[in-house]
């Protein structure tokens, strides 16, 4: 349990929040027209009759976005509905040619779910989902181009969107944030939706209501529209429970209304009042038939599900017997666990976890790179292990190989052999280097003799850089502990 209570001097209160996502179907084409969903293209070019609100136009549902949403729903565990119906959302907007939105309201096509989250202190909360629906996306107003003008793109009009709605379970900030992470994983796992918030193909709304600590009340909530970071949502969250307590401690009422939340000035303001609020006069879609997915429809898509994230960190965790934290880290990424299957192919699974975690990651915050462009391919990785596990080379010379790997993703086999790197574990050679170092050091043997241990080091030390490193320092210890106790 996260503990997040808002204290004052004159009572503690509580955070309730819900979250509502809009997030982008991935399909190539638009969710009712065949207009193409490529993000970047020049504006107005992927537009068809339909998006722009021609009249006489039909739409006709794209089967891959019917796919794509229950494909989601499966992935949240939740109930996948066989009947759903398409509804009209009426309202006007500049970049909303139609003048209403295709949606679903009565009956969404997936209904409740959940998923759980782990927080900062390792405890597990389970979130629940009340609904996903699909619905289409509005175009783009850009007001920042022109001094006079409002443009409109609609390349995004017409796009599928899941709009994802959990119930109001989020105590404190941070479960909102863990929950949105947890999220844009699984969806890039089910490749449904790309997730990237910068970009817009997954926007959140935050719910924001507060209680006083112990009560089981619902007050008035504040909707924020469209917060586009996960830091950003987190804020937005403890920003506006603030406001709400000032208000409720200066005995004020809260107004239901929306508000926008304001990064730069970490506060939140009146976007728009209750009293001007839409009445969207929903009603069936009269240009669509209800949806009823067919026998077999659903069952093929679980049998086409890829292992999900806690699914893999759990067998991670029992077969590859990586740490909890090492499984966590490597499974949010699919790309990031599929490399990492790769690498640790017949190699050690844990020594390729901490040179995963550790060194390849450093090296990709560095250059700011994804694991797809990591410098290291999985394959390679999995020799360096293989050559450390296999004693040829020391954990300390492995080091300097992955440096000389990061040059056009080197083979280390190929390095160790070239630049001779192999670790000594000849005994007899070793026992030489050493007795030749203690005919040197006669000083400091009869000052070991005489208490002074940690000189032990030293003679390691010696060994270690006459031999280039190359010995094997667990051998050399040991001689060197041999002989001088001798
Ligand atoms: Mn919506």
């Amino acid at each position: 349990m996260s503990e997040y209570i808002i204290e004052t001097p004159k009572g503690k209160w509580e955070v309730v929040c819900g979250l509502e996502i809009h997030c982008q179907i991935i399909s190539k084409s638009k969710i009712f027209s065949g207009a193409s969903t490529n993000y970047g293209d020049e504006p107005n070019q992927n537009v068809a009759f339909l998006d722009a609100g021609m009249p006489g136009m039909l739409p006709t549902l794209n089967e891959q976005c019917v796919h794509q949403a229950v494909k989601t729903g499966l992935g949240l565990n939740a109930q996948i509905n066989e009947y759903s119906e398409f509804a009209r959302k009426n309202y006007f907007y500049a970049d909303l040619p139609l003048g209403y939105q295709i949606s679903q309201f009565t009956y969404p096509i997936v209904g409740e779910g959940s998923l759980e989250v782990e927080l900062e202190d390792g405890s597990k909360k389970k979130i629940g989902i009340e609904r996903l629906h699909i619905e289409q996306d509005s175009g783009k107003s850009i007001h920042d181009l022109e001094p006079t003008k409002s443009l409109i793109d609609l390349n995004r009009a017409g796009v599928g969107l899941m709009e994802i709605v959990t119930k109001p379970d989020f105590r404190a900030p941070e479960e909102a944030g863990a929950f949105l992470r947890k999220l844009r994983s699984l969806l890039r796992y089910l490749e449904t939706c790309d997730g990237n918030m910068d970009e817009g193909s997954m926007r959140c709304d935050v719910n924001v209501s507060v209680r006083p600590l112990g009560s089981d009340e619902l007050r008035t909530r504040c909707e924020m529209k469209n917060v586009n970071s996960v830091r950003f949502v987190m804020q937005a969250i403890e920003a506006e429970a603030k406001r709400h307590v000032e208000v409720y401690e200066k005995g004020g009422v809260i107004a239901q209304e929306t508000r926008q939340y304001d990064p730069v000035a970490n506060v939140t303001h009146t976007l728009r009042k209750k009293e001007f609020a839409h009445d969207y006069r929903y009603f069936p879609e009269p240009d669509l038939l209800p949806l009823v997915l067919e026998t077999g429809f659903v069952e093929k898509i679980k049998s086409e599900m890829p292992e999900m994230p806690d699914v893999k960190k759990a067998r991670f965790i029992k077969e590859l017997g990586l740490t909890e934290y090492d499984a966590r880290v490597i499974c949010e990424s699919k790309e990031v666990a599929e490399y990492f299957e790769e690498a640790s192919h017949g190699a050690d699974a844990k020594r390729v976890a901490n040179w995963l975690i550790g060194d390849v990651f450093a090296v990709l915050n560095k250059n700011g790179l994804t694991i797809a462009q990591s410098p290291v391919s999985a394959k390679n990785l999995g020799k360096l292990v293989n050559l450390i596990s296999k004693d040829v080379i020391s954990g300390k010379i492995a080091k300097d190989v992955f440096e000389m790997m990061l040059e056009n993703d080197a083979d280390p086999e190929k390095i160790v052999a070239e630049k001779g790197l192999k670790q000594e574990t000849d005994v007899a050679f070793i026992e030489q280097t050493i007795d030749a170092l203690m005919a040197k050091h006669t000083a400091e043997v009869e000052t070991y003799k005489s208490g002074r241990n940690n000189l032990l080091g030293f003679f390691v030390g010696q060994t270690l850089k006459a031999t280039q490193g190359k010995a094997n320092p667990a051998v050399v210890n040991k001689i060197v502990s041999e002989k001088l106790n001798k």
